[in-house]
């Protein structure tokens, strides 16, 4: 199953394309889960518009995309969502930055914001083995506390114009690290795969199913959602 759970429309400030654009391309590609995940302070107040948009467009898709209705969460800068926030609704969340100094989801704080958050959530594009050594948290007993929490981690595969056509060091260290691939497989907790898509023309679906092979064969389990 080819996933891609991380793609931004024009719901967010940095996005561009309509969500049904992205549907059909994720049709055309063969992907087979697919989510959006527009950030949380480009949506705004627009939450339920943009929550209403999405699961038309799911059940318009039916049959042919497996379409998930998704936000990405900020945490630094004060974009954070407020304590009365609800976004418990959504199939899943993503979340950003954990591992910055001004992260309002410091330390080990993750666990009790997933469950704050009240849907599935994933943590983005974070460096975690990196993370975790500044912490001085060892990285077994997270990932498996991860897992039991039912947190996963994103290997985030962008590349495009949007963000420079850089490639995101830690994926390229999971690729090549036998260590954290075991300790990611012990552990049991899930990875996702995402493009992190900001405009849908520079697309690379070989990026996103070479990824997913990539967790399959190493005997790693894909998030799905239940
Ligand atoms: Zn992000
Ligand atoms: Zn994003």
């Amino acid at each position: 199953m080819i996933q891609d759970i991380h793609s931004h429309t024009y719901y967010s400030n940095c996005g561009a394309d309509e969500p049904e654009k992205l549907a059909e391309k994720a049709v055309e590609a063969g992907i087979g889960l697919f989510g959006i995940s527009d950030h949380n302070y480009g949506i705004g107040s627009r939450k339920r518009e943009y929550f209403n948009v999405l699961t038309e467009l799911r059940d318009r898709y039916s049959g042919r995309l497996r379409l998930l209705r998704g936000i990405e969460i900020a945490t630094v800068n004060g974009l954070c969502i407020t304590p009365d926030e609800d976004i418990s609704y959504f199939d899943y969340c993503l979340v950003e930055h954990i591992d910055r100094p001004d992260s309002c989801v410091g330390g080990m704080g993750i666990f009790d914001f997933a469950k704050r958050c009240g849907c599935n959530t994933g943590i983005a594009h974070t460096d975690l083995f990196s993370y975790l050594a500044v912490e001085g948290a060892d990285p077994l007993e997270y990932f498996t506390r991860l897992a039991e929490n039912g947190i996963f981690w994103e290997m985030n595969v962008s590349y495009d114009s949007i963000h420079g056509y850089r490639e995101h060091a830690y994926v390229k260290d999971f690729v090549k690290s036998e260590y954290q691939q075991d300790i990611v497989r012990r552990s049991g907790v899930c990875l996702s795969v995402g493009f992190d898509s900001h405009r849908i023309a520079e697309y690379r679906d070989d990026r996103v199913k070479d990824m997913c092979a990539f967790i399959e064969n190493a005997g790693i389990k894909l998030w799905s959602r239940d």
